[in-house]
């Protein structure tokens, strides 16, 4: 049987109670939400923290809604929430095609949306469909406030840029950035239902007077920077998107990603992989406009 390290076990109350307990235990201690990533690893002692701080009790951190144009998801938001909220299918359908295919029940109904972008696992589906979205992120910490684009609060894997004693509150979309509704899909291939991904791509739209005015393309488990395709991002952005466009978005962004064999596929699949979702992902966004 596999047992973590002892470790302290605190249950906020408050997010200036989570912070609080946060400066209290210091760096080696954590914010425990749904469990589901972190147990495993304190279990393995890939992690072992000296307190746990429970965050599951913050409402102020739950729940999503709209407000001033943006779909606001709160960090203990669970994945079956999400995928629950009408809401959020109809502004952003990417957002329910990722969370469908995100392991099962047992795991989208007490996992949540911050633990999942926090883990940044390279595998992590949401990583890549939020860096697409071009959401933005609310960091709370002792400090105050300050809001982290997608794009730049993921260094590397299983790195973000939360510095000891903050934590995350809540995610921003913006349901019209441009002026205009944009338009989404998420593809993913998996060796079995529920499984992670061997790769996935979410693809973001905005078309206006026939040409793309804004592109956002997240790869999933797919060794994107930042989880991003930027090159095929660069290529279409201000092009009308046609079929010989997307096709050449997909080839670009398979030149430019990295991926790693393992047990799920050697490199030059997932790189083939990468490129047929980008194109099939985008094709379906477009079909979405309007
Ligand atoms: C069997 C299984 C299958 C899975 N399959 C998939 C899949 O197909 N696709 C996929 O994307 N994911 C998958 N997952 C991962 C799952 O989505 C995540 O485990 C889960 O959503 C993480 O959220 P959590 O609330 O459980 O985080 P936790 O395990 O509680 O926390 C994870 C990390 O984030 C930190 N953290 C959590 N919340 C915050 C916060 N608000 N602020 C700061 N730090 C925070 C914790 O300190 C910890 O370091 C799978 C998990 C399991 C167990």
């Amino acid at each position: 049987m596999q047992v973590p390290a002892s470790f302290q076990y605190r249950k906020a109350t408050s997010v200036a109670h989570a912070l609080a307990l946060l400066q209290e235990y210091g760096p080696e201690s954590v914010v425990i939400a749904g469990g589901h990533s972190l147990l495993p690893m304190m279990k393995l002692r890939l992690a072992h923290p000296e307190a746990l701080i429970d965050i599951n009790e913050l409402d102020e951190i739950a729940g999503i809604h709209v407000e001033d144009g943006e779909l606001v998801i709160g960090a203990m938001a669970r994945h079956a929430e999400l995928l629950a909220c009408a809401e959020a299918g109809e502004h952003f359908p990417i957002l329910h095609e990722a969370e469908r295919v995100i392991a099962d029940p047992i795991v989208r109904n007490r996992g949540t949306i911050g633990g999942s972008l926090c883990q940044a696992d390279p595998s992590e589906d949401l990583s890549a469909v939020f860096a697409a979205l071009r959401a933005n992120l609310v960091v709370r910490g002792p400090d105050g406030d300050r809001t982290v684009a997608a794009r730049d609060f993921f260094v590397g894997p299983y790195q973000t840029v939360l510095a000891p004693g903050e934590l995350l509150g809540e995610i921003r979309v913006p349901i019209t950035a441009g002026g205009t509704p944009a338009a989404s899909a998420y593809e993913k291939v998996d060796r079995r239902a529920g499984d992670w991904a061997v790769g996935a791509v979410g693809a973001v739209v905005e078309v206006v007077g026939g040409v793309l005015a804004q592109v956002g393309i997240g790869l999933t488990a797919l060794g994107a920077e930042r989880f991003v395709a930027a090159e095929a991002e660069d290529f279409l952005r201000g092009e009308p998107p046609d079929e010989e466009r997307l096709v050449e978005a997909g080839a670009i962004a398979a030149r430019h990603c990295r991926p790693a064999a393992d047990q799920r596929g050697p490199v030059d699949y997932k790189r083939h992989l990468a490129g047929e979702l980008v194109t099939r992902a985008l094709r379906r966004a477009v079909g979405r406009v309007g």
